[in-house]
């Protein structure tokens, strides 16, 4: 559909063509050894990545990331606990409508321009058991600081949830250092898998804690048991971990997670610079490598923009919804992105605006 369009939209994201080449042949039977090996060096290949603890699972469900939202919710939260929910937008409103849907008692904790390296002052007063967090609030384009929130979950013996999303991949996730006890994945973010494949690490805290859940096809014990002969209880998104796991050969090929998230700041930070001279600000002074949330300066409306961009460029970055259509519009970074490509959407600005890039 938009095979001749430039992508630059938070998910899906640019893929690489050896990527999209294994998309394009005959799905194999899993049932067998072969496929096993697949499901293992996909789950080592998680675990190295967000530097897990010793003795860390993952699970993979055929699935959108909400699913791997919804389920951890499920499968490590009751009627006992008290979760504080960090909403700094939509997806962490999102969360609070999981919680409320499976009758968890949680405080919703409305944040606005910080990224809580202070939230030892910043947190509502309260008994809680569980802190749970969207690592980069995809809706506004805002990084929270990971390791304070593990920090003060850590001092306050709450399990600490992360949904990493949006920024694995681009953004430093590390599970030991900020004391995280369940990350949340998704193929079709910074992995540039196509959407379908969204995996849970869990830490052998996390796993001591999962409980007996009201439902079959999400409950995580059943996926660890198939886990541990590299099976899923049912059928996968065979040919998306097929992908994963050579987008995890490709991030060592091309010099390892550090390197990845290296050159994602490399052409955020060379996209930022570029569109200085035109009537556009950055949204947040938080952001994360994955993504750039603009704020037009001259009035114009941000949803035009986007329109604009598609219809005369063949560009395509990303509306806000809601009250926020006219205001902000996002640009992702995440994918097989490099300057180059990013010149295509930086020069589309620059002859939209009719200024000449100096
Ligand atoms: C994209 C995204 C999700 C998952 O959304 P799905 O549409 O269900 O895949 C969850 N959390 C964050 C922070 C995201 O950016």
């Amino acid at each position: 559909m938009y095979e001749d369009h430039y992508i630059f939209t938070p998910g899906p994201v640019k893929m690489s063509q050896e990527i999209m080449d294994i998309g394009a042949v005959q799905t194999p039977y899993f049932r067998n050894s072969e496929f096993s090996s697949v499901v293992f060096n996909c789950e080592q290949g998680l675990i190295d990545i967000v530097n897990a603890p010793k003795g860390s699972k993952v699970i993979f469900l055929t699935a959108s990331g909400t699913a791997g939202m919804e389920s951890v919710v499920m499968n490590l939260l009751n009627s006992d606990d008290n979760a504080l929910v960090v909403n700094g937008g939509g997806f962490g409103a999102r969360f609070v409508h999981i919680c409320n849907v499976h009758e968890i008692p949680n405080t919703n904790f409305r944040v606005k321009n910080t990224n809580l390296s202070d939230i030892n002052t910043l947190a509502p007063q309260g008994e809680f058991s569980a802190l749970i967090v969207n690592a980069h609030e995809t809706s506004v384009g805002h990084l929270y600081d990971v390791t304070a929130l593990g920090h003060y979950a850590q001092k306050n013996n709450m399990m600490h949830i992360v949904d990493a999303i949006s920024m694995l991949v681009t953004d430093k996730l590390d599970m030991q250092k900020s004391n995280v006890d369940v990350v949340i994945a998704s193929s079709q973010k910074g992995f540039a898998l196509p959407p379908g494949l969204t995996m849970v690490v869990l830490s052998p805290n996390a796993i001591q804690r999962l409980q007996d859940v009201k439902s079959l096809y999400f409950n995580f014990k059943d996926y660890l048991a198939n886990g541990e002969r590299g099976q899923t209880p049912y059928t996968p998104a065979v040919t998306i971990m097929l992908q994963l796991e050579e987008r995890l050969k490709q991030i060592e090929r091309r010099g390892g997670i550090s390197q990845s998230i290296a050159s994602a700041k490399e052409v955020s930070e060379y996209f930022r610079s570029s569109i200085k001279d035109l009537p556009l600000k950055v949204t947040t002074s938080f952001m994360p490598n994955a993504m750039t949330a603009l704020t037009p300066t001259d009035g114009k409306s941000a949803l035009d923009i986007v329109n604009d961009l598609e219809y005369q460029y063949k560009v395509m970055v990303c509306p806000n919804g809601g009250d926020e259509k006219d205001t902000i519009f996002r640009v992702s970074h995440m994918g097989d992105m490099t300057k180059e490509y990013t010149d295509v959407l930086i020069d589309a600005l620059y002859d939209y605006y009719k200024v000449t890039r100096s």
